[in-house]
């Protein structure tokens, strides 16, 4: 290879439309369609060729075309109003400046190993990457001081290709960075900003891309570097690609490289947000820091956590990423050497004593003030997950809350409904979409309203539909009755189900075809006929998966379900808006309780697209018996996975033939009344709870913004508060066995009356830690028998002192109906933890 150096040359933009520019790098655009339509206007087979990339586009579209949409008085005006719309934007006051106007330069960094915003970006590979994506959007919408951090892989995701035979083709695009909207940052000097990380004897280098996000920003590393060597170029050359070593190299470069790149941009992040356990390296490098700057390293450890939060997404264990001892001390060596670290320090951070592996999991539940779940059920779940590491606490108060999931409603929400919206919500609800008032003006849309809007939407996702099953038999030379069939495929009229996701086997994607005949009838009914649209991508090491895709594909291809069956190829975000904005029933069938949360569904429910879903994930939560249906009830712990199926599938084809089908097929003047009322209240109910509105100012409220405080207070004058908390947990973790509860007694009886009062007295021996740095409490909740839950704690009093160490505390407790359990227990206590149980140590009375 020989250097070179690179320049891109567009044609000159006319005056009239010189911003075009500007608004195809900010990937605004990305979730406003006027804004995209004014390159797609232009020259609309050009703008499908270019996968919907404006930068693509003004670097291939013709100056004579340019011309001619400068000259359109239309296309001006539409053009005028797109940029003062985006001007708009880009200059009002939003909710963050409102609500907490001393914040606005107080930086919150999010990293995640993938971003999802746009087709024009292929750096994700599902659900992960758009729910960062998401987030980033609303981050922009309300005003957050938000900056985004991963990385820019040269080969992307894998494109899907179905072949002749109905297999799964993997295919790596050759990214050009320099036709995306995104740009490499150039510092003062006119040099291109890079990083440099230590790997095991060399240092590998990574240049600092930023991609724009309305008012917020992306930046990205790249290795791809002439300095580097040619291995070490490749380590961000694709999304969960190669084995255990690249990952750690990956995530080496986003988590330390990801640092030192805000760092190099003169950005002072107050907190730090790690989106899955790729990105916890972070936390290792924050602790580096600290201590070449002299500060101890278990002082340093406490000020890393005091603004660190930490988001799961992994319902199994199987999930975590985890590496050997050997592969984190090969490539965390010099980040300890240089700075007077011992390793065996930093892997105990993240080590699993019981399955004898590093997991990043665990180091970054370990390192952060806050971690969560993405729905209420997988906060339970991952709380039983983790259990075993907070032996003596109960598993609800395992320290690991949860927030639920959202989607950006811009971005996701149909034109035609943002239209329909506009008319009857107000021109202002997209700033409003948590709002019931505001959006319980749904009720109000005339039903036909309704109908005619969907209708449309499902007119265009059938013609899509058959666009790409042509398209992709003309590409495989398939015969030409085959290629014209493709015309041929699904009935406008029929109920259209939609199923597109990931296919990991978890989500079941074939438990539909448990009994084929079954299916069969119900999709072949003359009067009530149905149909199907799949689509998604299998793990490329997944043989399972892609099992699944071929059986899919050999179905569609057979009677009885040839062209009521259909599978899309390669579902991105564009598969994905259009599935989702024209499908009538969007199906998830996930094996309870695998999946965290899932946000396809409410993207389709945003859209009116009733979803039929297990009860996993968010759905228990949103489900109300009248925005969608449940297949079959809440989850069980306790079945095997093979009656899981055989439930399921059962209670499958009972919700399609019994509820869903006789719904659709009830009509008054052509239109499915009860249907379109479910239509409304999914609307309804769904945008003003999940989406990432909501999401992002729940982030905010809980934990950003006490995070920018402790972060704060740990730090200044010298460390002291996190010095102060680092010694507090140390003397308590070393004195704490001291601590029991010698006595209690309490006029409690079995039977009592309500209005009397519950007393009860402890004896509790403290030894040496003062009773200021305690609370003894009553702790109670409702009675299972072998345990009790729901817990409430109500603090106890001192009494008096009755010995050298020794402490008597009184409490009561009012009564009210019901039976419950009480009893005593005693835990540090300390201005500076977060919660009741950062640090879990709990002393229990042991009979009384
Ligand atoms: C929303 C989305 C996902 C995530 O959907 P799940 O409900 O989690 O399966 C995956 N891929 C694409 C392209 C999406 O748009």
């Amino acid at each position: 290879m020989f250097y070179f150096r690179k320049v891109s040359v567009n044609p000159p933009l006319p005056e009239p439309v010189q911003r075009l520019r500007e608004l195809s790098y900010n990937l605004w655009f990305s979730w406003n369609r006027p804004a995209r339509d004014l390159f797609g206007e232009i020259n609309p087979r050009l703008w499908d060729q270019v996968e919907h990339n404006p930068v693509q586009f003004l670097l291939r579209i013709d100056r004579e075309s340019l011309e001619k949409a400068a000259a359109n008085q239309e296309y001006l005006k539409k053009y005028n109003e797109v940029m003062a719309e985006y001007d708009q934007y880009m200059h009002e006051e939003k909710w963050f400046h409102r609500t907490n106007p001393d914040y606005r330069d107080r930086t919150i960094a999010y990293f995640s190993a993938e971003f999802g915003l746009h087709e024009s970006c292929p750096i994700y590979s599902g659900g992960l990457g758009i729910l960062a994506g998401d987030h980033a959007k609303a981050a922009s919408d309300l005003g957050l001081p938000f900056v985004g951090v991963g990385l820019l892989y040269k080969h992307g995701y894998f494109k899907q290709l179905i072949n002749r035979e109905g297999r799964q083709e993997v295919v790596y695009p050759d990214l050009n960075f320099n036709e995306m909207p995104i740009k490499p940052l150039i510092a003062e000097s006119g040099l291109e900003i890079t990083v440099a990380v230590e790997y095991p004897e060399r240092t590998v280098h990574a240049r600092v891309w930023e991609i724009k996000v309305g008012l917020v920003r992306i930046i990205l590393l790249d290795t791809d570097l002439p300095v580097n060597s040619k291995e070490d170029r490749a380590i961000t050359s694709q999304l969960y690609g190669g084995g255990r070593e690249m990952r750690i190299m990956q995530e080496l470069m986003l988590g330390a490289g990801g640092v030192r790149a805000l760092r190099a941009l003169g950005v002072n992040s107050r907190v730090w947000h790690i989106n899955e356990g790729h990105s916890a390296f972070l936390t290792l490098e924050r602790l580096r820091e600290m201590v070449s700057d002299g500060v101890p390293y278990s002082t340093a450890r406490e000020a890393v956590r005091s603004n660190t939060i930490f988001t799961t997404h992994t319902p199994v264990p199987a999930g975590h990423d985890v590496f050997t001892k050997e592969l984190v001390e090969k490539y965390l060596g010099s980040l300890c050497r240089d700075n007077g670290m011992s390793c065996q320090t930093l892997i105990d951070l993240g080590w699993d004593f019981e399955h004898r592996q590093f997991n990043m999991t665990l180091l970054a539940i370990r390192m952060s003030g806050y971690c969560n779940g993405v729905s209420r059920l997988h906060g339970e779940v991952t709380r039983q997950m983790f259990h075993r590491f907070y032996p003596s606490l109960p598993v609800e108060e395992v320290p690991i809350t949860s927030v639920t999931n959202g989607v950006h409603a811009r971005t996701w929400i149909a034109e035609a409904w943002k239209e329909v919206f506009d008319r009857y919500l107000g021109e202002d609800w997209q700033n409003h979409v948590t709002e019931p008032a505001v959006l319980s003006r749904v009720d109000q849309i005339p039903d036909e309203v309704v109908w005619e809007t969907h209708s449309q939407l499902k007119d265009k996702v059938i013609q899509y539909a058959r666009d790409k099953v042509r398209a992709n038999r003309v590409r495989n030379h398939e015969q030409l009755g085959l290629v014209a069939e493709a015309e041929d495929i699904l009935l406008s009229h029929a109920l259209t189900i939609g199923f597109a996701r990931r296919y990991a086997t978890y989500k079941r994607a074939t438990l539909l075809f448990k009994e084929p005949d079954r299916l069969a009838a119900l999709l072949n009914n003359l009067d009530r006929p149905a149909q199907i649209i799949f689509a998604g991508k299998s793990h490329p090491a997944d043989q399972a998966g892609q099992e699944l895709i071929k059986k899919i594909l050999d179905y569609s291809r057979e009677e009885p379900f040839r062209g009521k069956i259909v599978f899309l190829e390669n579902y991105d975000i564009n598969v994905a808006r259009h599935l989702v904005h024209g499908v009538d029933v969007w199906l998830n069938t996930p094996r309870w309780p695998m999946e965290a949360s899932g946000t396809s569904g409410m993207k389709a429910a945003m859209n009116g697209v009733l979803h039929c879903s297990v009860l996993d994930g968010w759905w228990p939560e949103a489900y109300n018996g009248k925005n969608g249906f449940a297949i079959g009830g809440p989850g069980n712990m306790h079945l095997k996975e093979a009656d899981q199926d055989m439930n399921d599938s059962f209670y499958l084809y009972k919700c399609l033939e019994d509820k869903v089908i006789p719904l659709y097929y009830d009509r008054q003047n052509g239109i499915p009344v009860q249907w379109v009322g479910r239509m409304k209240e999914s609307i309804k109910t769904i945008i003003t709870r999940f989406s990432t509105t909501r999401m992002v100012s729940e982030y905010t409220d809980r934990f950003y913004v006490p995070l920018i405080d402790r972060g704060v207070a740990f730090t200044e004058a010298g460390f002291q508060v996190a010095r102060q908390v680092d010694r507090f947990k140390r003397f308590m973790k070393e004195n704490w066995h001291h601590v029991k509860v010698e006595r209690t007694n309490t006029n409690g009886r079995w039977d009592m009356v309500e209005g009397e009062e519950l007393m009860v007295e402890s004896v509790v021996k403290l030894g040496p830690i003062s009773s200021q740095d305690v609370v003894v409490e009553i702790t109670l909740g409702s009675d299972r028998g072998s345990y009790i839950c729901g817990l409430d704690s109500l603090p106890m009093e001192l009494k008096e002192q009755v010995g050298d160490g020794i402490y008597k505390y009184v409490g009561k407790v009012p009564l009210t109906q019901g039976t419950f359990g009480y009893t005593v227990r005693v835990r540090p206590d300390q201005q500076h933890m977060v919660g009741t149980i950062e640090l879990p140590l709990v002393r229990w009375a042991e009979n009384f």
